[in-house]
């Protein structure tokens, strides 16, 4: 193996004390907790999980937590008032809805209807046309942690061939504009691209966002290129159990990258790390402050 390991674990653990000390700062200074709050719709596991850990994260960063726990059943409509009051609340800095809702939800209706001052999570509409304007915009978490240790591994981007294989609305897209905003060339694969692997073989930035287990292949990998895995797979171990694995194949892409996130332990802490990030961001912005430097786009 001849890759380096990029330790996003370790680089999420920085981020989280960066935003403590500038929380602690913030009360010092101007008596201000940023305030965080989750809404969470139904009993998802996977979700109840995200949201617990999103909520204990929160409060060690020394900032204010809600947790709202709605029913499955709960109607479109309670929602969208609960959202209402959450907006108006002047405690309240990030407003994150977590994903999937119930069947019965519009789920681009319920995020649009949150103030995209207040959407950490990135997804309204409007921070999705300020991002692909080059305007300062909130972030979606995943892919701005990819860019965070992107810029912390290689220091400028600049004029580099990126390829970032999914077209998602949360990671796919979003990482492409913020690769384009550092001025890589950047090239967007998905399930339809003619011959994955030549495409994948130009690049000296690779971000796998696919949801397909070891997808990428060793035999991929330009040599010395950057392997940002975002994947999250769950697989069957042949002696029996489940470990988790991302969307390259770890152990051939390793022998071949000049560089590569584990999983675990890559982009994942970074996510979390990420949305403390995007709520100090939020608390700074909502009271004419000056930003955090280093934890936004
Ligand atoms: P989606 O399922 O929404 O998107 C997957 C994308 O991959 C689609 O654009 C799809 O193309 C493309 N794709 C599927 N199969 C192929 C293929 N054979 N060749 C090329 N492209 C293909 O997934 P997400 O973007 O939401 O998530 C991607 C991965 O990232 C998942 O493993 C997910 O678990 C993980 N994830 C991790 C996070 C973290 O915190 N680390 C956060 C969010 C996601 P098409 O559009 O043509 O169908």
């Amino acid at each position: 193996m001849g890759a380096t390991i990029i330790d996003g674990k370790g680089f999420a653990a920085t981020v989280r004390e960066k935003v403590a000390a500038h929380v602690a700062a913030l009360q010092r200074d101007h008596g201000l907790t940023p305030g965080l709050a989750v809404v969470l719709v139904g009993e998802d596991p996977a979700s109840q999980v995200y949201v617990r850990s999103k909520g204990k994260q929160t409060v060690e960063a020394g900032m204010k937590s809600v947790e709202h726990k709605l029913d499955a059943a709960t109607s479109e409509a309670d929602l969208l008032a609960l959202i209402a009051q959450l907006n108006a609340d002047p405690t309240i800095h990030g407003i994150l809805v977590q994903l999937p809702l119930p069947k019965h939800m519009n789920e681009a209706l319920v995020i649009n209807a949150i103030d995209p001052a207040k959407d950490v999570d990135g997804f309204h509409i409007s921070n999705v046309g300020l991002l692909g304007t080059g305007q300062k915009s909130m972030v979606p978490c995943t892919p701005l942690g990819c860019l965070m240790l992107l810029r912390d591994h290689l220091g400028s981007l600049s004029g580099l061939d990126a390829v970032v294989i999914g077209r998602s609305n949360i990671v796919g897209k979003p990482m492409a504009q913020l690769l384009l905003g550092d001025s890589c060339t950047v090239t967007i694969a998905h399930s339809r691209t003619r011959d994955l692997p030549e495409v994948v073989r130009r690049a000296d930035i690779v971000v796998a966002a696919v949801g397909r287990p070891q997808m990428v292949q060793g035999s991929w990998i330009k040599p010395g290129a950057t392997v940002i895995d975002v994947g999250i797979n769950r697989i069957e171990k042949p002696e029996g159990g489940t470990r988790l694995v991302g969307d390259a194949d770890f152990d051939s892409c390793a022998e071949v990258a000049g560089a590569i996130t584990p999983v675990p332990g890559g982009v994942g802490p970074m996510t979390i790390a990420c949305l403390l990030a995007n709520t100090l961001t939020a608390c700074c912005r909502a009271n004419d402050l000056p930003e955090p430097e280093g934890l936004t786009a």
